[in-house]
């Protein structure tokens, strides 16, 4: 048995509330969502993370987001979205198969970002640059 618990999710071999499915992309529920609709979105194929999947398959999925997110704005009428990859043990990614989140945002819905709760680190900008434009 396929020891990826999202691969087996995507073979259908373990349950799971799918919302979108085409040849190359399945899109469920998360099962232990942040909001109403938290939804994780998969290449059926298994890629590790960022750092290992390749253009074509992030643009198959990027792509599935996109349309989740209107489809949702329309449907649950959501006032905003968190849009989230977690890569890497420091990213603190859980599941090892390539995933997007998808998180509905409401007033009022009580979600405070982590991205808004930490304090921000000194950096020296064009040196930071310099270094992250050379190859
Ligand atoms: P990560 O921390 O890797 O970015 O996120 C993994 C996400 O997958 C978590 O939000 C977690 O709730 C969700 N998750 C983990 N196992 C399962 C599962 O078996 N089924 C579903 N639907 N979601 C899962
Ligand atoms: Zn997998």
């Amino acid at each position: 048995m396929d020891p990826c618990i999202f691969c087996r999710i995507a073979q259908g071999m373990e349950p799971s509330y799918p919302v979108f499915e085409n040849k190359h992309v399945l899109a469920f529920l998360d099962n232990n969502p942040f909001t109403q609709g938290h939804t994780l979105v998969i290449p059926k194929r298994h890629y590790i993370n960022m750092f290992d999947i390749d253009e074509e398959a992030l643009e198959e999925v990027v792509s599935v987001v996109h349309l989740l997110v209107k489809r949702y704005e329309k449907i649950i009428g959501m006032s905003g979205v968190d849009i989230l990859n977690l890569s890497g043990v420091d990213g603190q990614q859980t599941v090892y198969h390539f995933h997007i989140h998808i998180i509905p945002r409401f007033p009022a819905d009580n979600l405070v970002s982590w991205i808004k709760s930490i304090p921000r680190v000194e950096s020296d900008l064009k040196s930071t640059q310099k270094k992250l434009m050379s190859d």
